[in-house]
C-alpha cells in the first residue's frame, strides 16, 4: 500500500484529522472507518470554534435496526438511540402496495410526513365520527393521542415519516387490535360481540404489526357512513402544496395548529436550501427541536452557552436535535438543495433571528457590545430571512 502523502493533509483521497487553519492535528492510520469519516468532516476537523461538552445530537436511521414484515418494514429512532431526544421519537415506514401497518392506537399523538407513494389512512373519534382519506407524496397527517387508526400502502407502495411526540415512544410497543384480540378470553369476545366463540377460531396469535393485503379499491368504495358524520378537523395537510416563504438560498413551509388545526402537539417547518444557502442564526424559544434530513447534506453546530459549541454533519436519513433555546444554523455543505424538516412538540412553530433581533436593537448598543462597525449595522435586516445567501459569501465544500 501506497502511504505517501500527496498533501499534508490527506493521503490520497483519504482525509487526515488535521486543521488547515492552525495544523491542529496529525496523520491517523490506525484502525478507522474512512467513509464515515468522510461523511462526517466537520466532526473528524471541527471548525476553531468548537469548544467544551455536548451530547450526541445526531442518529442515522442507517444505525438503527431495521423490522422486516411481510407487507413493509420500519425503523425508528427514540430515546435509547439518541438519549437527549426526549421530546420526540420518529419512525420511518415503508409499505408494500396493499401492505398495512394494522388497526392501532397508542398514548402519544402521531404526526406524519408522506415521503413518496401514495397510503390510505383511517381512524374513528370518541364520538364516532369517522375518517379515511388518500394521502401522497409531501402531505401530512395527525392522529391524537388515543384515537385508533390505520396505514395501507396503495398501488406502488410508500414510505413516510411518523412523528411521536414523546421520546420514549416505541411503535413496536402500541396498542394493536390483533394483540387485544389475542390477550382476550374467547367467551368475553363472544359474550362483546354478540356472536358464538368459533367466530374467532382464526384470530391471529398475538400482534400482527405490518401484514400484505391486497389493493384496496377506490377511496368511495371503502367508504363507511357514520350516522354521527365525519370527524370536524381534518387529520390530514397538503403540507408541500402550500406555499412557501421564499427568500434568497431557499424557502420554508410552516405548518402547526394554526393552519393544520388538529395538530395540537406537533409544529414543523419544511426547508428547502439551495446549494451555497444556509438556514440562519436562530433559536426557538419554546421547544426542542428535532430534525429530520430528506435530502441533501448539511452541517449544524449547536451552541450551548458557557463556551460550549459543536458542529454536526447531516445527510438524507439522519435525525438531529438542538435542545431548547440553543443557538443554531444550518448550512448546505453540498452541491444539491438540502431538505430538512424542523420539528417541536409544541402547538405552534416560533424562531427568534439573531439578524432581526440585531437590527430591532438600538445600533450604539450593538456596536458597543460586540465592537463592530457599520458594515455589518447597516447590513441588518429588519424583516426575518429564515434562509440566506450571500454571494460571495457562501461555504464552498472542498
Ligand atoms: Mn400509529
Ligand atoms: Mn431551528
Amino acid at each position: 500500500m501506497d502511504h505517501s502523502p500527496r498533501s499534508p493533509y490527506s493521503y490520497g483521497h483519504v482525509p487526515q484529522p488535521i486543521r488547515k487553519s492552525d495544523g491542529a492535528g496529525g496523520v491517523d492510520l490506525g484502525p478507522r472507518d474512512i467513509m464515515r469519516d468522510k461523511e462526517n468532516p466537520n466532526m473528524f476537523v471541527p471548525p476553531v470554534t468548537d469548544s467544551g461538552l455536548l451530547p450526541n445530537m445526531k442518529f442515522s436511521f442507517s444505525d438503527a435496526h431495521m423490522q422486516l414484515n411481510q407487507g413493509g418494514w420500519s425503523r425508528e429512532i427514540t430515546v435509547r438511540d439518541l438519549p437527549i431526544a426526549t421530546t420526540l421519537a420518529g419512525v420511518n415506514m415503508k409499505l408494500t402496495a396493499g401492505g398495512v401497518r394494522e388497526l392501532h392506537w397508542h398514548q402519544q399523538a402521531e404526526w406524519a410526513y408522506m415521503l413518496l407513494g401514495k397510503a390510505r389512512i383511517t381512524s374513528v373519534d370518541q364520538a364516532g365520527r369517522n375518517f379515511i382519506a388518500d394521502v401522497c407524496e409531501g402531505d401530512l397527517w395527525y392522529f391524537p393521542a388515543g384515537i385508533p387508526h390505520s396505514i395501507q400502502g396503495l398501488e406502488g407502495g410508500c414510505e413516510f415519516l411518523l412523528v411521536f411526540d414523546d421520546g420514549s415512544f416505541s411503535d413496536l410497543n402500541t396498542l394493536s387490535i390483533s394483540d387485544w384480540f389475542a390477550h382476550t378470553p374467547k367467551e368475553v369476545l363472544s359474550a362483546n360481540f354478540g356472536v358464538p366463540e368459533n367466530a374467532f377460531n382464526d384470530i391471529p396469535p398475538g400482534q400482527v404489526y405490518i401484514f400484505q393485503d391486497e389493493v384496496p379499491g377506490s377511496l368511495e368504495s371503502q367508504r363507511v357512513q357514520s350516522p354521527y358524520g365525519t370527524v370536524p378537523l381534518s387529520f390530514t395537510h397538503h403540507l408541500l402544496a402550500q406555499p412557501p416563504i421564499k427568500t434568497p438560498g431557499g424557502n420554508v413551509r410552516i405548518v402547526d395548529s394554526s393552519n393544520f388545526p388538529i395538530s395540537k402537539t406537533v409544529a414543523a417547518a419544511l426547508v428547502e436550501i439551495e446549494p451555497g444557502g444556509m438556514r440562519e442564526l436562530h433559536w426557538h424559544p419554546n421547544n426542542d427541536e428535532w430534525q429530520y434530513y430528506l435530502a441533501g447534506q448539511g452541517r449544524m453546530t449547536v451552541f450551548a452557552g458557557n463556551g460550549v459549541a459543536r458542529t454536526f454533519d447531516y445527510r438524507a436519513g439522519d435525525v438531529g436535535y438542538v435542545p431548547f433555546a440553543f443557538g443554531h444554523y444550518i448550512q448546505n455543505t453540498g452541491d444539491q438543495s438540502l431538505w430538512f424538516l424542523e420539528m417541536f412538540k409544541s402547538d405552534r412553530f416560533v424562531d427568534v433571528s439573531l439578524n432581526q433581533w440585531m437590527a430591532l436593537t438600538p445600533r450604539e448598543l450593538v456596536a458597543d457590545n460586540l465592537h463592530v462597525g457599520g458594515e455589518l449595522l447597516n447590513a441588518l435586516r429588519k424583516e426575518k430571512w429564515p434562509v440566506v445567501r450571500y454571494p460571495g459569501y457562501t461555504y464552498l465544500p472542498e
